[in-house]
């Protein structure tokens, strides 16, 4: 099928609808005028005037006056819709080649390039909805490159310290000792452990992570993760206790989430409270379900709480702390607990503990 511009498709719409009227206006003008004319002439002759000398010269120039008007009003109909048609074409086709020109700025890597408004309706359409997908992958772009520095910027450290210790091995100004090995091992569980979180991270920030939302009951899956957890705990440790009605209203989340949720919570609970207590409590409040992970830890300063949910963010403490955490954990649970169409804050005092709570909607 031959391609033809929008413009020239406008353009011979117009013409062929133009000329279409135009023959049809003539054609029923041709038929008709000569009869009505000459009825207007028996009506005067009726009324006494004797028009049979000049008649047929009456109908005669009438005929030609008749054509000749016909030809003109035909060839500046043409004139005319032509040129009309071409102005409105070129106001349908400009902001199309316009659109078009920007999307292919925006595919040359140009994510700032937006599509003006435009006043046809359809188009503005057209215009809003790549407008919207281009800040979605702006965005999506925009957090690529913040994990890729971020993460360059974490790997930089233990490959750093790997790198360190092999050479002096390599070259004998560090003796080996078991130490050493122990050290060396730590730092790749730790790029192990990172590797792993960014994984999963990049999966909940694109998206990708499947949500199986579902009516779920707490109160088993939270047992079951005290449970788990309390086998870790040393005899001098925190004491572990879950605070909650055995009959708790069903909320709607996905059982594997929340689980990861609390499993990250309580591991950090764990892993930052020497002694006291960790008290898993939950309770309800309008049409939300809160589940709240308290501890009696080394809490956080005040000035750190806003970062505590960003990527990588480890309060200076922690990150003193070999093999330390990955500073991922929570960035993740804040996504999973968003994608369940919940909220999760902090309080905290530090030396005196944290509070870490989400809401789950009530089924
Ligand atoms: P990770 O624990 O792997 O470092 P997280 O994202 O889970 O990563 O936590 C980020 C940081 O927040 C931790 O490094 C720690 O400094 C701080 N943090 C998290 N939970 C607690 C807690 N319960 N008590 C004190 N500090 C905490």
């Amino acid at each position: 099928m031959s391609k033809l511009s929008l413009r020239s498709r406008l353009l011979f719409s117009h013409i062929i609808v133009m000329l279409v009227g135009l023959i049809t206006l003539l054609i029923v003008g041709r038929l008709f005028s000569p009869q009505l004319f000459e009825l207007h002439l028996k009506r005067l002759e009726g009324r006494g005037f004797d028009l049979s000398e000049i008649r047929h010269d009456l109908i005669w120039k009438f005929e030609s006056a008749w054509s000749r008007g016909a030809w003109l009003s035909l060839l500046m109909g043409v004139t005319v819709s032509g040129g009309l048609s071409y102005v409105v074409a070129r106001r349908v086709v400009q902001p199309l080649i316009q659109m078009e020109k920007i999307t292919q700025q925006f595919a040359q890597g140009n994510l700032k390039a937006r599509v003006p408004e435009s006043e046809i309706l359809e188009l503005n359409r057209l215009a809003i909805s790549f407008n919207r997908m281009a800040s979605n992958l702006e965005d999506v772009e925009q957090r690529r490159r913040e994990l890729v520095g971020d993460l360059t910027h974490e790997l930089r450290t233990p490959l750093t310290i790997l790198e360190g210790y092999l050479e002096g091995l390599a070259d004998g100004t560090i003796e080996s000792s078991p130490e050493i090995f122990q050290r060396l091992a730590a730092e790749t569980t730790r790029l192990r452990r990172l590797v792993h979180d960014v994984q999963e991270l990049s999966k909940a920030e694109a998206g990708y992570l499947p949500i199986n939302i579902q009516p779920l009951d707490l109160y088993p899956l939270l047992q079951s993760l005290i449970q788990r957890f309390s086998d870790q705990l040393l005899e001098d440790g925190p004491v572990l206790r879950l605070e909650c009605l055995p009959n708790l209203p069903l909320v709607s989340a996905d059982p594997e989430r929340v689980e990861q949720i609390m499993v990250n919570l309580l591991g950090n609970a764990l892993r930052y409270t020497v002694k006291g207590s960790i008290t898993v409590k939950v309770w309800s409040e309008s049409a939300k379900l809160w589940i709240a992970v308290i501890d009696t830890g080394h809490g956080i300063k005040a000035k750190d709480l806003p970062f505590v949910f960003d990527r990588f963010w480890r309060s200076e403490r922690s990150r003193a702390r070999s093999p330390g955490g990955t500073g991922i954990g929570l960035a993740i649970s804040h996504r999973l607990v968003e994608l369940q169409g919940g909220e999760i804050q902090v309080e905290s005092e530090l030396d005196k503990g944290s509070t870490f709570r989400f809401s789950l909607p009530l089924a």
